[in-house]
């Protein structure tokens, strides 16, 4: 029964290893960050870098953590390995693989009874022909890894356009995947601690705007009792298999005849940002539960809100901070088109009064994605 520092490792320093970090320390966590990118935006933590991926550091750091997790799941499979024999590291290996590619990941959704959109997998532009004409055209064609935010992907009309298609991704393995009328984006994140304790937030409803997330309402408007449990039970039945521990988040597209999984992320993810203040326990803090052994706090939502992303813009942060119930999360990064440098989370009493209040923050947003019709 003792509160002694746990040292957790984080493997990436950009605003999630940040916001984990943050996060944590109240909770009598230590944080020592390892980069490969040179460019670590966190700003918190001791920092490990080994801009030349070369390791160098790679032991001075896992001497110094109890255990390990990560930011993001682009992490090179022989590195996580390599870090699994020697400190606990969570989310584990298999669930880092499955995330990574495609292939794996749609066919342990149709494994565990999950749908998904119908798909095949094609090795070489006639497989992607024949793909286009078996599932019946559109479809669309991602690379099977690597891919991330709409980026090598294509959508494909007609099956006499897959050669094309194929040079333009440029991958050698590609999913397919029926093109779905969806009426909304939604997502799902769950949590699952060492001790196998679940918990789930609420589904939220997603607004992309040029492949980027810029919107997130929570709840997600209008869903049934039984969509809601639909996707709970499908993020269970993932996270008990993987014998997961931490934060896990579903993408989902809901159509007239159900939810269909779309992919998953081994990770903390950008639709839940807005748990940090929304939620009685953040998914930051969640996870960092989860990871560093500790019991689970409620994922219960406490305010309805929306999270309004920062995507190369600036913030007249003067006049934001006037504004009530509006919260500023800014990463430390600079401004570039098109990067992520922040976001802010609104909430209110009830979730028509959070359209109004929105609109307020946008006026002191320098460039935004336009907000969704409701
Ligand atoms: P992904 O990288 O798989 O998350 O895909 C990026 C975006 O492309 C999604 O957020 C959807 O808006 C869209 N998309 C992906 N797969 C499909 C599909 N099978 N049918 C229709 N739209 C899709």
């Amino acid at each position: 029964m003792s509160a002694s520092p746990i040292r957790v490792g984080m493997l990436g320093a950009g605003q999630l290893a940040r916001m984990m970090a943050l996060e944590g320390m109240p909770l009598g966590c230590e944080f020592s960050i390892y980069d490969t990118s040179g460019a670590p935006s966190a700003g918190i933590g001791t920092l490990y870098s080994d801009p030349e991926n070369d390791q160098a550091h790679l032991q001075e750091f896992l001497d110094s953590v109890d255990v390990v997790t990560y930011e993001f799941e682009h992490l090179p499979l022989n590195l996580a390995r390599n870090i699994e024999s020697r400190k606990p590291l969570h989310p584990n290996v298999r669930s880092l693989a499955t995330c990574q590619d495609r292939e794996k990941e749609k066919t342990l959704f149709s494994e565990l009874g999950i749908p998904t959109p119908r798909w095949r997998m094609a090795r070489s532009a006639e497989e992607l022909r024949n793909a286009c004409e078996a599932l019946g055209t559109p479809v669309v064609a991602k690379s099977a890894t690597e891919g991330y935010d709409g980026k090598g992907q294509a959508v494909i009309r007609n099956p006499a356009d897959a050669e094309a298609a194929w040079t333009q991704i440029g991958h050698d393995r590609l999913i397919v995947e029926s093109f779905v009328n969806f009426t909304r984006e939604l997502s799902l994140i769950a949590v699952r601690s060492s001790q196998g304790e679940l918990a789930c937030y609420p589904l939220v409803e997603n607004h992309h705007h040029e492949g980027i997330l810029r919107y997130t309402w929570a709840p997600a408007p209008g869903v049934s009792a039984a969509v809601e449990a639909a996707a709970d039970d499908y993020i269970a039945r993932l996270l008990n298999e993987l014998d997961y521990v931490g934060a896990l988040a579903l993408e989902l597209f809901e159509t007239p005849d159900g939810l269909l999984a779309n992919e998953m992320a081994p990770r903390v993810h950008n639709s839940g940002h807005w748990t940090q203040n929304g939620a009685a326990t953040s998914q930051f803090e969640n996870h960092i539960r989860a990871v560093a052994g500790l019991p689970l706090g409620s994922t219960a939502l406490t305010r309805p809100s929306c999270m309004i992303n920062l995507i190369g813009a600036e913030v007249d942060r003067e006049r934001l901070l006037t504004l009530p119930d509006t919260y500023l999360h800014l990463y430390n990064k600079s401004i570039r088109p098109g990067r992520k440098v922040g976001h802010i989370n609104v909430t209110a009493d009830n979730a028509s009064a959070i359209h109004n209040k929105v609109q307020a923050v946008l006026s002191c947003v320098s460039d935004c994605a336009p907000y969704p019709e409701r």
